[in-house]
């Protein structure tokens, strides 16, 4: 023992000063939308030791694809909305609540709006997309977005406001205005949208006194069908069901909408422009990626042609291994529906990949499973399309659907079994023996 000690008096005292290990820079995870926050649960649930810190420019998680009971009232805005710090409340994940600015690929760093920048060890992308009016001249200005909890909040009030006001209006063209509902874009937020309103606005309406028949609902959609990209027996299941609303949805395919104005709607069928008048418009008709990942630094063909960025089987970026992406902002080599499905499970596969990155393993091929398709089609009615070969409508539908995004809810999540297992195990797999 003395022999060391001697040794260590005759090293010069500038080098027996206590070594302090330098900082281990964070993970940080840049998005906390389904990807995001799953990615930073499951670390939690990991014990992922290396420091990460979760950024999001809101202060809560908004699980998206319950926006539609928002509106209808048939659930209360905070069983969706659920504040990050105590979602993340002794995790372990640090929550930032800021807009990234910036990310410089090349030197590891990101900037937030508040000044603040990280250096990082590890990346996680997961910002999402934003909504997209294609250049349609007036689309931004004179149609309302469905892709937020303002925007459902808004849409809500707005769609009040109409009904109040047609059973107060004595003149027959203003009535008919604000009792036309439009909705640009067929897709599934489009159709499901469609489909809640057909049954909520008469509810609202008969309770106001008013004359239900004369409520219109119109679906406007460019292609020649609605769900492009579905199939063919949920595309007919949902047409069938736009149809027995308490109000039919007028669906016009085949129908380019050209220019948007306040309460008019310009669109364009058998070559012929058209005028259609309507108090409330909303869009549904497009997400882009963030703008943010068009600012990356990354080489040609890291992009698809939508701009989402692409990704290695194992979730990483081409040319960045320490960078990991997902959700509506990525692509993997066999592109994926923009779903939350897909978007949860790219979290957790992304987290199981820094860990074994953290413990010196190689990270492994990520597999999406596509379990099914859930859609609302109504008030207390949906469709449930399970592993593309059973498909569960009407009242029980709906049951599955609420089940399934109630057992996702993050705040379940939080003291998970495991989100995925306990979606696949205990809801798809009972219902697949049914
Ligand atoms: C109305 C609606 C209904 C839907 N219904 C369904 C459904 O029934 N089933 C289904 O599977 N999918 C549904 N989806 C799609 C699903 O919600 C998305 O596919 C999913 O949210 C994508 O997850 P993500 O993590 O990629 O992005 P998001 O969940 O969009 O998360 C992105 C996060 O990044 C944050 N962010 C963005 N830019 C910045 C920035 N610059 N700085 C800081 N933070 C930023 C955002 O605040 C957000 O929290 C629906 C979507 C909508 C809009």
């Amino acid at each position: 023992m003395s022999n060391i000690l001697d040794k260590i008096s005759e090293v010069p005292q500038r080098l027996i000063a206590p070594i302090i290990a330098p900082k281990t820079p964070p993970t940080l995870i840049l998005g906390g939308g389904f990807t995001g926050l799953f990615t930073a649960l499951h670390l939690s649930r990991l014990h992922y030791t290396n420091p990460t810190i979760l950024i999001d420019r809101e202060w809560s998680f908004i699980f998206k694809p319950l926006l539609y009971e928002v509106l209808s009232g048939e659930m209360n805005m905070q069983f969706i909305c659920h504040r990050y710090d105590s979602l993340l409340h002794k995790s372990g994940i640090t929550f930032i609540r800021d807009e990234v600015q910036s990310i410089d690929l090349q030197h590891r760093q990101v900037h937030l709006a508040s000044g603040l920048h990280y250096t990082y060890s590890n990346l996680v992308l997961s910002l999402g997309g934003v909504v997209s009016y294609f250049g349609i001249k007036g689309a931004k200005e004179y149609t309302t977005p469905f892709a937020t909890i303002e925007d459902t909040i808004a849409l809500g009030k707005q769609l009040r406001d109409c009904l109040q006001r047609a059973t107060q209006s004595e003149e027959l063209q203003q009535k008919k205005t604000l009792l036309t509902f439009a909705i640009l874009g067929a897709g599934r937020t489009g159709v499901e949208l469609a489909a809640t309103l057909a049954d909520l606005l008469p509810d609202w309406y008969d309770s106001l006194g008013g004359d239900i028949t004369n409520i219109r609902v119109v679906l406007i959609q460019r292609g020649k069908k609605i769900l492009k990209g579905d199939s063919d027996r949920l595309r007919q299941t949902a047409e069938d069901a736009l149809q027995k609303r308490s109000v039919s949805v007028e669906v016009m395919l085949e129908t380019e909408v050209v220019e948007v104005r306040s309460n008019i709607i310009v669109i364009k069928r058998n070559d012929k422009k058209e005028e259609l008048a309507a108090a409330t418009i909303v869009w549904t008709a497009g997400i882009v990626t963030n703008p943010l990942t068009d600012t990356l630094s990354i080489p040609e063909g890291g992009r698809d042609r939508q701009g989402r960025l692409k990704l290695t089987d194992t979730l990483e970026l081409i040319d960045f291994p320490e960078v990991f992406a997902g959700g509506d902002c990525a692509v993997m080599e066999h592109p994926l529906p923009l779903t939350a499905q897909v978007a949860y499970q790219q979290g957790a596969a992304i987290a199981h990949n820094l860990q074994a990155l953290s413990e010196g393993h190689s990270p492994i091929a990520v597999e999406i499973e596509m379990r099914g398709t859930l859609m609302k089609l109504g008030l207390n009615e949906s469709v449930a399309e399970l592993f593309d070969r059973y498909e569960v409508q009407g009242h029980l539908g709906h049951l599955i659907r609420q089940a399934a995004y109630i057992e996702l809810l993050p705040t379940l999540a939080r003291n998970f079994k495991g989100t995925i297992e306990w979606i696949s195990d205990e809801l798809f797999q009972r219902c697949a023996g049914v």
